[in-house]
């Protein structure tokens, strides 16, 4: 076992999970190599759902997969714990102490070696520093954010519930920070839930009393989607009654307001931020490895890390040129899928002393779920390059298949269909929000 090549990929995220289940599938299971998989966390929530588990519309506990058990299936090692620095030469990277929730320490400090190394660590939001975020805006990096989201929602709601029974002023005012996928996509979830809670008891509040805002620095919403897109989202949003305000820079948050760049002040009991996205700081800290000014680690079109041959990074924590493009691939679930999948040839290939594969990113289109009320979208045709505006029902069914496609790459297709199955019958058993 010791003699054998090690493969090591830091993140079980999006990309990192779809790869080393096949680098398990493909390698593990015939003992061709060692596949070790560290992450902080020891379960797997596909990120794009996070927004679903933030509002209620998803029970995260449904769609938790956990490492060990996965790992134990697919032939490959897990490591709990988060990686904190690196020492290429003697080809070791370090992991952090484990503490448990009261902080006292599990597992020491540790050290893993590797033949070839993948970290696909992801990103979390970038405030730009600006004055007062951290302390007084809520995040959606993390399932534990996620959660943590939810229960404020709930408790807000329950608060102005009774504020209204009491005749007293009782508007909850919401604010989201960026009006990218992810901003706009959560302002149709929270609209859904401030329609559905007054069903479940909370009926002296009106969804009319949940005022939801969106705000964009740039001069429209979904900046870096096409006109068309941005226009039938500004028109959708608003439909549902949710304030958009393109072309608004925030200058400070404080706890219950927001200061607008020209002075404005827009009350706002819950603000998310959800605004760009930066790599974790670690990255900048590894010995000579080059990074961007989002602490994006640097890669070379074969996904290795232009310092460094046997360590390479993909998804959000990577900077990898496009052809013909000076902008990097994008940060998006669509591009770590499809680089995990450039990843395993390449590693298979490596093996057997071959060549590593170029990454060419093949952007099939964005859609923009307006939670239970519609999706819009453009898909890209292969062949004429050109993009196909759709809406609705196919829209929606698009949409679905990107988070299916996850878990064919991660459980196959028979198990798949198993799980959508499962997810039917637990809707129709269960209301349709998480009310705890
Ligand atoms: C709310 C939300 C909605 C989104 N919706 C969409 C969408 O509709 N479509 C789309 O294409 N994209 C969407 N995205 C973006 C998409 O989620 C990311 O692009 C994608 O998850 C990136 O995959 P990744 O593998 O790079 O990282 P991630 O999926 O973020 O995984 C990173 C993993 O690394 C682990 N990790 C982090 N630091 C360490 C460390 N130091 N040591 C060990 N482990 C570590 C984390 O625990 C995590 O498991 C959305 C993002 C959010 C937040």
């Amino acid at each position: 076992m010791d003699n054998l090549h090690h493969i090591v990929v830091v993140g079980g995220g999006a990309g990192g999970l779809e790869l080393v289940t096949s680098l398990g599938n493909k390698l593990g299971k015939k003992r061709k190599a060692r596949i070790t998989l560290v992450d902080s966390g020891l379960t797997h929530v596909w990120k794009p759902l996070l927004h679903e588990v933030a509002s209620g519309s998803l029970d995260a506990n449904a769609n938790e997969i956990n490492y060990r058990a996965h790992a134990r299936k697919h032939h490959y090692e897990f490591q709990l714990g988060r990686m904190s620095g690196l020492d290429r030469a003697a080809k070791k990277l370090t992991i952090a102490p484990f503490r448990d929730e009261d902080g006292a320490e599990v597992v020491p400090e540790r050290h893993i070696s590797y033949d070839t190394l993948v970290i696909a660590v992801g990103s979390t939001a970038n405030d730009f520093g600006t004055p007062g975020a951290q302390d007084n805006c809520l995040f959606l990096d993390s399932l534990k954010q996620a959660r943590r989201f939810h229960k404020l929602m709930l408790n807000a709601f329950l608060r102005k519930n009774h504020e209204a029974l009491q005749g007293t002023e009782h508007t909850l005012n919401i604010t989201i920070i960026g009006a990218g996928a992810t901003g706009v996509e959560l302002a149709a979830e929270l609209r859904l839930a401030s329609r559905e809670l007054p069903v479940y008891g909370m009926n002296h509040l009106q969804a009319s009393d949940v005022s939801i805002s969106v705000i964009e620095a740039a001069d429209r919403i979904l900046p870096a989607l096409p006109a068309r897109l941005s226009a039938a989202a500004t028109r959708e949003l608003e439909h549902q009654k949710v304030r958009v305000l393109a072309g608004q820079p925030v200058s400070e948050v404080r706890e219950t307001s927001i200061i607008m760049k020209d002075g404005t002040e827009l009350p706002s009991e819950m603000t998310i931020w959800a605004a760009g996205i930066k790599a974790p700081a670690f990255l900048a800290d590894l010995e000579g490895l080059e990074v961007n000014r989002s602490n994006q680690l640097v890669v070379e079109q074969t996904l290795q890390t232009t310092q460094d041959a046997d360590i390479f990074a993909l998804g959000d924590c990577a900077a990898c040129p496009q052809p013909d493009s000076d902008r990097p691939v994008p940060p998006r679930a669509q591009a770590a899928h499809q680089q995990a999948d450039t990843l395993f040839k390449t590693l298979c290939n490596r093996l057997d002393g071959g060549k590593a594969v170029p990454f060419v990113y093949n952007d099939h289109g964005s859609l923009i779920n307006f939670s239970r009320y519609t999706t819009v979208g453009n898909l890209m045709g292969n062949l004429s390059g050109r993009s196909m505006y759709i809406e609705g029902k196919v829209a929606r069914l698009f949409y679905l298949s990107l988070y299916r496609m996850h878990q064919v790459a991660l459980h196959g297709v028979l198990r798949t269909g198993i799980i959508w199955l499962m997810d039917r019958i637990s809707r129709a058993m269960h209301p349709r929000l998480k009310l705890h």
